[in-house]
């Protein structure tokens, strides 16, 4: 029978591949603090500084060293596996995943390749740089479009689908991610109460790894493949 994996990643899992996490930085994300540009109130105050902000993050998924590394790569491989249903559920905006060839991938805290129209609700895949000027593609009407990123304060995508996805998940893995950020963070106390076995896979220990059944410690490039390798091991066995 095929085992449901379903994996949260965070910021950890693409740190090998040139992306700072907000931990690593103090706090801060790309020197930036996040009240000023991961959040509605930071937009309303100053707008052209968080187009900026996102214009960058996108430039730099083109960057030569920006590219998936041995931790997604092995996610998608395990994706491949005819014994595992695989759905991943990342609080990452960039699109490593994707271009590691993973499919199934929910955005939950938006990408950084999509633009939002404010006055239309529509999203609208988009590579290249947009503010306040630009006109949207739905309404052709200028200063509806903004960065398709949830914020500080804004509501998560998907929460209905990663409930079921947990409930009908027989491992729930946490790879990269501080714990400190909710909802994400509380996902693996539900996984605990519905008895599903959890697995931690980060650089250090994170603060709720009392929660998981297993732990893997070490970079994510290291640490991915050693847990899949170990994942389809037992399956063989
Ligand atoms: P975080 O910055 O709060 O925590 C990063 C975690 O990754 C830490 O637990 C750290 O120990 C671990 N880590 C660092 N290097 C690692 C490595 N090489 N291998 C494995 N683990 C490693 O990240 P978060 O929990 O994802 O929450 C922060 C929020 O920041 C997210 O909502 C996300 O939207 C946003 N963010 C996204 C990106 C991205 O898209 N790549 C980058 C920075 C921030």
């Amino acid at each position: 029978m095929k085992e449901n994996i379903v994996i949260l990643t965070g910021a950890g899992i693409s740190a090998e591949s040139g992306i700072k996490t907000f931990r690593d930085s103090n706090g801060l994300w790309e020197n930036h603090a996040i009240e000023d540009v991961a959040t509605p109130e930071g937009f309303a105050r100053n707008p052209a500084l968080v187009y900026r902000f996102y214009n960058a993050r996108r430039a730099q998924l083109h960057e030569e060293n920006v590219v998936p590394n041995l931790g997604h790569k092995s996610l998608a491989q395990l994706e491949q596996h005819d014994g595992f249903n695989v759905a991943i559920i990342t609080q990452n905006v960039d699109n490593l995943h994707e271009r590691a060839g993973s499919k199934k991938v929910l955005h939950m805290h938006g990408e950084l390749l999509s633009a939002l129209c404010r006055y239309s609700n529509q999203r609208t895949y988009y590579d290249a740089d947009f503010d306040e000027s630009t006109e949207c593609s739905c309404c052709q009407r200028s200063g509806g479009l903004r960065p398709d990123i949830v914020w500080f304060g804004e509501i998560p995508m998907y929460m209905d689908e990663i409930q079921t996805l947990i409930e009908q998940a027989n491992h729930f893995v946490a790879i990269g991610t501080s714990g400190q950020v909710y909802p994400a963070a509380g996902f693996v106390n539900f996984a605990k109460q519905l008895g599903i076995t959890t697995t931690e896979i980060n650089l250090e220990p994170s603060d709720n790894n009392y929660l998981f059944d297993h732990t893997y410690v070490g970079p994510a490039s290291e640490a991915v493949p050693r847990f899949v390798s170990d994942l389809i091991t037992n399956k063989n066995n």
